[in-house]
């Protein structure tokens, strides 16, 4: 008796486990639906700071990031590249638009815009792209951003039309094909701001009357797409974002922190790692089921693999031209980290004596102007060793630190991958070395020049028998030599 009562106890809990994922927790899916909005050098600051309804609504739904792009000589902080990040999710160093005008020498068919994505790996999708800036959908300045495979593309000539006037229009357009025809994937382009900014600054009274206007279009883009009558089966994400920001008296193309300011609103809440605007493509394809990994992004929401995302930062100390609320740097090591300052000489600016961790933030604000702004596949906290800026104050000696991951798991393996996001070095030396089983270090990588934001792929092969690998970044003889940022480091077990 107790033996068979105790049978039927489990095979009724085996039929409701089973029953639960499929009839019960899950909804019928709704349909998914994306816009992305481009203001075109629209600042996050000044979105917060303005009467601005509508983008604060979907900020309060979601969530809204503040980010940077990149700075000369990587790529000019001007619309073509900005836009062509933002549209294809990869950096201007693949996809080669580093301009205003950029002719046919660029990369945009081997990384189509996103629209484009969609449209060749779900051609049942609808697509649509509205812009007055005729370089977004025209070939004006070269390949057009987003391609004739579109399925729908309008342009309006903002110099011809007048930008308030061509932005009105697209307002009143958009809104009606939203909520008429409900494409699955939309790009809607407002451009006065910019123009705006460029007439009276940031800080002037045009560019706030530009950014009000323009939220009372988005506004009425939203109005449109709740007057749907098949609203309740579909699920809208609109994603926001701009290509540069403005600095107060106008103007933009250079490395200060105002004219690379950028930003992605997200009406969806996503807790995950740092937001980059690479991200804005491969999120809108995750929508429909789409993934491709030759992309720099990521779909916004995805959980940090770094360890170093994890390091608690600080305020400046030397750095005393940083403001004292940005953060920050830091020399605690993550768990299971080392770092060996032993051969390291004294003095020099505390945040840099060794390795350190720091953001984009707070590393680009030492100096401008020295290609740390081209740190673009870095995302977070990252790892720095950097000679030129420890010696921005009295030292002596050189540059001698190395940092040590914890000892990785290779049991099995034939090779194992070290990967790091990005690596950059000047005249000193940078190395990555190995150790297995607390054996003797052997080098695996020295870099003999510069390397810009590289995503590194190295094979190691493992001794056989060996179970635990360590591995070491060391940065050596640094006088004043530039400096080198690692980020990202994983490890990866091959079996061959
Ligand atoms: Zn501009």
């Amino acid at each position: 008796m107790k033996r068979s009562a105790a049978l039927f106890a489990l095979a009724t809990l085996t039929a409701a486990t089973i029953a639960v994922p499929t009839s019960w927790s899950s909804p019928a899916a709704k349909t998914p639906k994306v816009v992305v909005i481009g203001i075109d050098g629209a600042m996050l600051s000044k979105i917060q700071a303005f009467d601005t309804p509508a983008l604060k609504g979907l900020i309060a739904s979601g969530q809204a990031t503040r980010t940077s792009l990149y700075a000369q000589p990587f790529a000019p902080t001007l619309s073509g590249p900005g836009w062509a990040t933002n549209a294809t999710g990869v950096w201007p160093d693949k996809h080669k638009v580093k301009s205003n005008s950029w002719g046919t020498s660029t990369d945009l068919s081997r990384y189509p815009d996103f629209l484009t994505r969609l449209e060749r790996a779900k051609p049942a999708l609808s697509t649509y792209a509205i812009a007055d800036w005729t370089p977004l959908t025209t070939n004006s300045a070269g390949q057009a951003i987003f391609s004739d495979e579109v399925q729908r593309k309008v342009t309006l000539d903002g110099d011809a039309l007048g930008w308030a006037q061509a932005d009105a229009r697209i307002g009143a357009e958009a809104a009606a094909y939203l909520k008429d025809t409900g494409p699955d994937a939309s790009f809607v382009y407002f451009g006065d701001v910019d123009i705006a900014g460029h007439s009276c600054g940031a800080a002037g009274a045009c560019y706030r009357k530009a950014l009000e206007q323009t939220d009372r279009h988005i506004g009425g883009l939203l109005a449109a797409v709740k007057a749907r009558p098949t609203y309740a089966d579909e699920e809208w994400t609109f994603l926001v974002t701009s290509d540069h920001g403005h600095t107060d008296a106008g103007g933009h193309g250079g490395n200060t922190p105002a004219e690379r300011a950028s930003y992605v609103i997200s009406s969806a809440k996503a807790v995950g790692g740092a937001v980059k605007n690479v991200d804005i493509a491969p999120t809108v394809l995750a929508k429909f089921g789409i993934t491709a990994a030759e992309l720099d992004g990521r779909p916004i929401g995805t959980a940090s693999s770094d360890p170093f995302d994890a390091v608690t930062l600080q305020p400046r100390v030397d750095e005393t031209g940083i403001p004292a609320d940005v953060l920050g740097w830091s020399q605690t090591t993550p768990a299971g980290w080392g770092i060996d300052n032993s051969a390291m000489g004294t003095g020099g600016m505390r945040e840099w004596r060794g390795w350190s961790f720091t953001t984009d933030d707070f590393w680009t604000r030492t100096h401008a102007g020295q290609q740390r702004e081209s740190n673009v596949r870095a995302r977070g906290v990252f790892a720095v060793a950097d000679s030129d800026e420890w010696s921005d104050k009295t030292r002596t000696g050189f540059f001698n630190s190395k940092l040590t991951s914890p000892a990785y798991d290779v049991q099995g393996a034939g090779k194992a991958v070290i990967s790091s996001h990005y690596l950059k070095s000047g005249n000193e030396k940078a190395s990555v070395l190995v150790s297995f089983d607390g054996g003797a270090a052997q080098t695996v990588l020295t870099y003999g020049g510069d390397v810009i934001a590289k995503s590194e792929r190295l094979e190691v092969a493992v001794p056989s028998g060996a179970s635990r690998m360590t591995v070491s970044w060391t940065l050596t003889n640094g006088d004043n030599d530039w400096y080198w940022a690692v980020d990202g480091p994983q490890v990866t077990k091959l079996a061959s």
